[in-house]
């Protein structure tokens, strides 16, 4: 569900070129090692997408990964969720998750190993298939991770816990696997860790964003109500379109005008519907908003003010009491992702001397959204939780659009191709060494 400003570009493209101080362990040539069959792995998921809970192929590979790498491995969990359990001494818990959906995208990439797959999503919406977010690199990370930290279990003590999550894209499926007892059923964690791929900065590096990286997503239905009739005779109308269109320009002043210019807020009208023909003025309009913020009295402030101003628009307008909008703010409703500041930092200090002060930057917030930030919101106190970004644009494609000045793909575009081995390798290394990071042995 994310997409990334090109800002973070800015950012990122300062720096020397990469360069990777040598480590004690030997993470990075287990890898190297095993990169043709994580590239093979990558490009069969790639071709063969799932959409949001219906990611049935993905999690038994994921499940079996797992199981080889010598883990507990509950499946179902949440619909289509796995859960992998290594509990090996005493210690700290760690969770690490990888999203496992794809998106209703048509892809166009033309990469040889490209989607050609089509399917229904749980709403009913037949399309092409595509994983335009990147997840199929989360899942291939995720598997190497399983059988470093499998092969590995003399180096580290603790517990560790991995999930593969169905349904980011709908922001349903942390929720689903949280209320089929993620937290009671297995080990709580103390700590809680995932990547995303960027569409904004160049690949191998990565960028981290202490506090609020992520928004809160809500997503609102605007029922317009009017009194319908013909189109020559408005006067013995209510017009539900002339209605809709006061309520879409008076919502653009929650932002411009309500809102403290220094809290993040968007709202946007991303679907307007109404009518049938030239001549009838119809009985409704209907209007489809997301709204981003990042604390929960701005959500509230926001949400409150667009029933407000719906409420108030028809009363502007004379519709009768029976006729007023009905506003619904959908169940499915994204939290903002927060990093727990202090161990983001501990984190990036860590990466840096792993991979290199180049290749780790601190970049600003975004108004995507991401459900990864739900496992700390159930326990904020005890969870301390970071998802971090791994850049996936290839180097050149990098220069190129920056003598260019043409916008590059973003997640989520028919077009978007990592450079998957190179998102692939930072991620599995990235996690695998900071998970032995937090669980030393003795
Ligand atoms: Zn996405
Ligand atoms: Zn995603």
């Amino acid at each position: 569900m994310i997409k990334i400003s090109q800002t973070f570009a800015a950012a990122l493209l300062a720096g020397a070129a990469m360069a990777t101080p040598a480590h004690a362990d030997d993470l990075a040539a287990a890898i190297h090692a095993d990169m043709p069959g994580l590239m093979a792995t990558y490009r069969d998921l790639h071709a063969h997408p799932e959409l949001s809970f219906q990611e049935i192929k993905s999690a038994a590979r994921m499940a079996d990964a797992a199981r080889k790498a010598g883990f507990e491995v509950t499946e179902k969990v949440g619909s289509t969720g796995v859960v992998a359990v290594m509990r090996n001494g005493p210690g700290p818990v760690v969770l690490i998750r990888a999203d496992m959906d794809a998106l209703p995208v048509v892809e166009q990439t033309g990469l040889a190993f490209a989607s050609k797959e089509r399917g229904t999503s749980t709403a009913g919406v037949e399309s092409g298939i595509m994983h335009a977010c990147g997840h199929d690199t989360h899942m291939t990370a995720w598997m190497e991770v399983a059988k470093l930290l499998g092969a590995r279990k003399a180096q580290w003590s603790g517990t560790l816990v991995m999930i593969g999550q169905p349904a980011e894209e709908t922001g349903a499926g942390a929720r689903a696997m949280l209320a089929d007892g993620l937290f009671t059923r297995f080990p709580k964690p103390d700590f809680a860790l995932a990547f995303h791929d960027a569409a904004g900065f160049p690949a191998g590096r990565i960028g981290y964003t202490p506090g609020f990286a992520l928004a809160n997503v809500d997503s609102v239905d605007i029922d317009v109500k009017g009194v319908g009739g013909h189109g020559a005779y408005p006067q013995s109308t209510k017009d539900p379109i002339v209605l809709a269109s006061a309520i879409v320009m008076r919502l653009q002043t929650l932002v411009s005008r309500e809102n403290n210019p220094l809290e993040p807020a968007v709202v946007t009208v991303g679907s307007f519907h109404a009518g049938a023909k030239h001549n009838i003025i119809p009985d409704d309009a209907r209007l489809q908003l997301t709204v981003r913020s990042y604390t929960d009295e701005s959500r509230k402030h926001l949400l409150d003010g667009i029933r407000r101003i719906a409420a108030g628009e028809a009363m502007a307008a004379g519709m009768p009491d029976d006729r007023m909008p009905v506003v619904t703010v959908s169940d499915d409703f994204t939290p903002a992702t927060f990093n727990t500041p202090d161990f983001s930092e501990d984190v990036a200090a860590y990466f840096r001397g792993r991979f290199g002060d180049a290749r780790v930057n601190k970049v600003p917030p975004v108004m995507g959204g991401e459900d990864f930030g739900l496992f700390r919101k159930t326990s904020p106190d005890t969870i301390r939780s970071l998802i971090f970004w791994v850049g996936g644009v290839p180097q050149a494609e990098m220069d190129a659009g920056a003598r260019s000045g043409k916008p590059m793909p973003s997640l989520h575009s028919p077009f978007w191709a990592p450079d998957a081995e190179a998102v692939i390798a930072t991620g599995a290394e990235a996690l695998s060494a900071e998970a032995m990071h937090l669980m030393p042995h003795g």
